[in-house]
């Protein structure tokens, strides 16, 4: 009997996956995790975002769970061994599931979660994004656990003395869910998918004006470090990536609209080229292109 045990518990190891997570100190007393550049499949198996720890003090803020439940606990394991605090709150930058299936690893150690008050309106669904392309080993575990407290406009939360503000876009940018998070006192914010580095930013789901306005207020606060939901870099200039991006986009597409070209036309004339060698240029480029020609010409009617 207790050798079978001892062999079923040896399988069960054999089934999990290593992330092979290393946090890497980003300044402001925070670690991050950073995503790989890459679409989630079965070798990354959703290490592709970010997921940051801020030490507060007696605890550790989290801003973004990540992909499944096995790579928070693997994430959390390692920033024990820095320094070995509990998570007080976790907070979900936005309802993309790559940035919060590992909430149901939080849950189990008793962590809160925050999250867009867009969640309420999200269903449960029966195979997530991730479940469908990540390998079942790795989501092994993973459930779909929303936040339970929400912010609808701004939530500020004090922990150890120190202020931190969440705040909610209010208008559609890269969604209509999409919360940043500041700490005064630490001169950083936590964009989420506000701001990707390395990539190619996706609008599938978003408005590219108000994407821009978004990225312009924060451009005007005071900060020293600005964390995005994708890419390492972690300097001010961190959002000029995809400012720039959405800019030229923007400003390409409104003036062919203004010769009357169609939409086929104008996906064939925006190609960007300087961005061909980043990564999800192939994969997304034209979509944007075809994603915000429709925001626009709504905006223009
Ligand atoms: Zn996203």
């Amino acid at each position: 009997m207790k050798s079978l045990l001892i062999l079923l518990v040896y399988f069960h190891t054999l089934l999990a996956f290593n992330y092979s997570l290393e946090p890497k100190s980003v300044g402001a007393a925070t670690h991050c995790y950073f995503g790989l550049p890459e679409v989630m499949d079965k070798h990354n198996n959703g290490n592709m975002s970010n997921s940051c720890f801020v030490n507060m003090g007696t605890s550790y803020l989290v801003i973004d769970s990540g992909p499944t439940y096995q790579y928070a606990q693997q994430a959390y394991t390692q920033m024990k061994k820095i320094k070995n605090l509990p998570v007080s709150y976790v907070i979900n930058t936005h309802i993309h599931d790559d940035h919060w299936l590992g909430n149901s690893y939080y849950k189990t150690i008793g962590a809160k979660i925050i999250g867009s008050s867009a969640f309420k309106e999200l269903p449960q669904v029966t195979l997530t994004r991730m479940q469908k392309r990540i390998s079942q080993e790795a989501y092994k575990k993973t459930t779909q656990e929303f936040p339970t407290i929400f912010v609808d406009d701004e939530n500020i939360l004090y922990l150890d003395g120190k202020k931190i503000y969440i705040q909610s876009v209010n208008h559609k940018a890269h969604t209509d869910s999409d919360l940043f998070v500041y700490i005064p006192s630490k001169k950083i914010i936590f964009t989420g998918d506000l701001v990707f580095n390395e990539r190619v930013p996706s609008l599938r789901d978003g408005d590219i004006s108000g994407w821009i306005d978004a990225l312009e207020a924060i451009k005007l606060m005071d900060v020293d470090y600005i964390v995005g939901g994708h890419g390492d870099i972690i300097r001010k200039n961190s959002l000029d990536f995809t400012y720039n991006y959405l800019v030229e986009l923007k400003k390409k597409i409104l003036s062919l609209q203004e010769d009357g070209e169609d939409i086929g036309s104008v996906v064939n004339q925006v190609k960007m080229l300087q961005y061909k060698k980043i990564p999800f240029y192939k994969a997304i480029h034209r979509q944007n292109v075809e994603a915000a020609y429709r925001t626009l010409e709504w905006e223009n009617e």
